[in-house]
């Protein structure tokens, strides 16, 4: 793997580069009638996951695509691109940026209670019919998507992530994968300002990308969408790699949990959601599975949304497989009370949550169940 030579400076080089290829120089504000093309292929710098192959050819590794792509041609996920034999990754904007709950991510066993400053860019490796950050994440993919970008610098979101009171910083929204240099960038300040740096995921993850993120990222939540690799592939993924990145997250050391959107019809069969739980017990019992509801939007609008009954049947089965925390989602105070967290020993309840808000919080420090002192896994304050 190539480690680009001019790291996160500021990038003054990008408007030589672009005069150069006699393209067109954009400058802060931008304007609405330019291309969205041309606005996010300037907000752009020279990327590190990449290797330089022969004939001015690269082979990106930020996510399991390791797309290997010509001079002037663009990778998969559309927004990282081969300009004169280097790759080129997003830079330097967001395409939304909002302070939430942790539990919104969802991170249950994160700091319960705190906020997060969450920011996204554009673009994604995978392109599922359900996905509802559509308008970010299929841009120059799909004509409708595409949000005006707004420039930003990472000390002005560490800035906000302080003046807003987060205990954390997410990259989610977009695939975070795909602008993992971008998402680097804003950890290390946030990092040093004291902030816990997060990742919400697809999974489609590679060795490189995780070697590159683990000094300055905490936790990773992970969408397992389906444990059927026909219908990985018509997301764009391949299952194993997913599960494999999943397994890789764990044993790095990451903290992790895992979201599965029960969508009706393409994986809420009882047999289904029994394997998902059943692969999540194999990496570890103790990694929080959030089992949440699908609202019909995008180009999935056949199926209906998901009712409680199934969320509510999916968390009994992962408790029935042996998990030991199991929450239902999408359906605040409709899941019974799925939304707690409970000591996987003496069954007490340790964090009631009701519609993401935390009412209390019982776990004692060192992460302990105040009343049998089980190690309960997580970050507690
Ligand atoms: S991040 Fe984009 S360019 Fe890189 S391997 Fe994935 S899809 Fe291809």
């Amino acid at each position: 793997m190539s480690v680009a030579k001019s790291p996160e400076k500021k990038q003054d080089g990008l408007s030589r580069r672009l005069e150069e290829e006699t393209l067109p120089v954009i400058h802060r504000p931008l304007a609405g009638d330019i291309p969205l093309a041309a606005v996010l292929d300037s907000l752009t710098r020279e990327g590190r996951l990449y290797e330089a192959l022969p004939g001015n050819t690269v082979r990106c590794c930020a996510c399991g695509h390791y797309c290997k792509i010509k001079p002037s041609k663009r990778g998969i996920c559309q927004v990282r691109y081969n300009l004169g034999g280097k790759l080129y990754v997003p830079w330097g904007y967001v395409s939304a940026l909002q302070c939430d709950p942790v539990e919104k991510k969802p991170f249950y066993h994160v700091y319960p209670g705190s906020l997060t400053l969450t920011f996204g860019m554009h673009g994604c490796d995978l392109h599922c019919p359900f996905c509802q950050n559509w308008d970010i994440s299929q841009t120059l993919r799909d004509a409708r998507a595409g949000r005006r970008p707004s420039e930003i610098s990472p000390e002005e979101i560490v800035e906000l992530a302080k003046k807003y009171n987060a205990r954390c910083i997410t990259s989610s929204y977009n695939e975070p994968l795909i602008t993992s240099e971008w998402a680097k960038s804003v950890f290390r300040p946030a990092k040093a300002a004291g902030l816990t740096c997060l990742y919400v995921s697809n999974g489609n993850i590679t060795t490189e990308v995780l070697e590159y993120l683990r000094p300055v990222t905490v936790g990773f939540n992970i969408d397992l969408k389906t444990m059927r690799d026909r219908n990985y592939r018509r997301l764009g993924a391949v299952l194993e790699r997913i599960l494999e990145g999943i397994a890789a997250v764990h044993k790095m050391g990451f903290w992790l949990e895992i979201v599965t959107l029960l969508v009706p019809g393409f994986n809420d069969s009882e047999a289904e959601i029994r394997e998902t739980a059943q692969f999540i017990k194999s990496v570890s019992p103790g990694i929080p599975w959030h089992v949440t509801a699908f609202h019909p939007g995008y180009k999935m609008t056949g199926p209906p949304p998901t009712p409680a009954k199934t969320v509510i049947r999916a968390a009994e089965i992962g408790y029935e497989e042996g998990l030991h925390f199991v929450y239902g989602g999408n359906l605040p105070g409709r899941v019974k009370d799925y939304e707690n967290t409970y000591c996987p020993n003496c069954k007490a309840v340790l964090v009631e949550r009701r519609c993401y808000r935390v009412l209390k919080n019982r776990i004692g420090g060192e992460g302990r169940c105040p009343y049998c002192t089980t190690m309960i896994p997580g970050i507690w304050e």
